[in-house]
């Protein structure tokens, strides 16, 4: 392996997932709903496998899965022409790797919001580039927020692109539109892509809005825009993301994306646009689905003993777990499978500040109530 490589040998989901499989834990480690998505789309996959739609698509997605992106886009008043401007890539993992591949050469810097998701950090280094990390900040409520101006002094003549993933995964955080501002006026100033990550866009709760940084003055131009299925659908094994963005930027994307899968996901991309199509009932459903069961792990933990943080999207809330006297959540979250059967993640291990982040765990609530309630139960024989 490759000397820059080498610190990504294992990925803590597979770790604590396996872990969780070992001891038999409650897995709130690893992010994946336990409930199938819409009926609907299930059984146009199965159609669509059925009646031979099982070859390569074409480079950039089968049309009318492009077309109803472009759709869904039209949500916040952005067009995107689906030719040009969509690209259809082997889920947001996928698009994440082949944009930094695409836009940044060995030596640039690529600005990274830390927690990160821990492929951000692994695809820059692919690209031979060097992460440069903001830590999120808490704030007095306890929301992990936007501190602008070490942006502004992580930014050198090296950068060339931000990483923005909103809503955030692990903190739960929603960007703000004043903080997505922020992010943008300095992406313009210093003439930066954007490269955001919403594959948490329909997942936010108590009336939060997702602002696409791409929609802010200044940034259309700038931004790769990309998402996915998987969050949106509870389908996060088929694996069907996407990159919108202009012309210029997607077709810098498809150049790498297409030495890597050429193409994925044949039946599942007519099934994912008859969902994004026809089922945003059914994603108002699970978003209010969520927001419940953010609710019912928040109190759970919180009557555990843990200090829980605001989460106002994606699957994730987090918990500080210095009330229950321990001070180091990667050797709690190893402990706790074999000591009383529940997974969960530390996130230090999502920044390149580990002393910040030792005392925060995530823990995930995309399961059915049984499922949170038995962690929860067990949770409480910490204390
Ligand atoms: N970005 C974030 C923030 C995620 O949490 C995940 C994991 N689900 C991904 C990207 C990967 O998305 P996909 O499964 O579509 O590759
Ligand atoms: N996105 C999921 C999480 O954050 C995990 C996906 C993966 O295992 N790579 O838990």
């Amino acid at each position: 392996l490759v000397p820059r490589l080498e610190p990504f040998t294992s990925t803590i989901f597979a770790e604590m997932t396996a872990l969780a499989a070992r001891t038999g834990a409650v897995n709130l480690g690893q992010g994946f709903p336990d409930t199938d998505g819409p009926p609907s789309m299930l059984a146009a996959a199965q159609e669509a496998i059925a009646t031979g739609v099982n070859q390569y698509p074409p480079g950039p997605g089968r049309p009318e899965l492009r077309a109803a992106i472009a759709a869904q886009r039209e949500r916040y008043g952005t067009t995107f022409d689906p030719d040009s401007e969509i690209l259809v890539t082997v889920g947001a993992t996928e698009a994440i790797a082949a944009a930094m591949l695409a836009l940044v050469e060995a030596g640039d810097e690529v600005v990274l919001f830390e927690p990160y998701y821990d492929s951000y950090a692994a695809s820059v280094a692919l690209a031979g580039a060097t992460r440069r990390v903001v830590s999120l900040v808490e704030a007095p409520d306890g929301r992990f927020a936007v501190d602008l101006e070490a942006l502004a002094a992580a930014i050198t003549p090296r950068t060339r692109v931000v990483l923005v993933n909103s809503p955030h995964n692990p903190t739960g955080t929603v960007f703000t539109r004043e903080e997505l501002a922020g992010i943008a006026a300095l992406c313009v100033e210093h003439d930066l892509i954007a490269v955001t990550d919403e594959v948490y866009e329909s997942l936010t709760y108590d009336g939060v809005e997702h602002v696409p940084l791409g929609t802010l003055p200044g940034m259309a131009q700038r931004t790769v825009t990309i998402s996915s299925a998987g969050k949106m659908f509870n389908c996060t094994g088929w694996k069907i993301g996407w990159v919108c963005g202009p012309a210029t930027l997607v077709s810098a994307v498809r150049a790498a994306k297409q030495f890597m899968t050429f193409v994925g996901g044949a039946p599942f991309q007519p099934a994912v646009a008859h969902a994004l199509d026809t089922e945003s009932a059914w994603v108002e459903g699970l978003r209010a689905d969520l927001s419940a069961k953010r609710d019912r792990l928040a109190e759970g933990l919180a009557a555990a003993g843990f200090g829980v943080r605001p989460s106002s999207g994606t699957y994730f809330i987090c918990a500080d777990v210095r009330p229950l006297g321990f001070t180091d959540g990667a050797e709690l979250c190893f402990d706790l499978p074999g000591r009383i059967g529940v997974a969960a993640v530390p996130v230090q291990v999502f920044t390149d500040n580990p002393d910040r982040w030792r005392h925060i765990v995530r823990f995930a609530f995309c399961k059915r109530d049984d499922v949170l309630d038995q962690a929860v139960q067990r949770l409480h024989t910490l204390a």
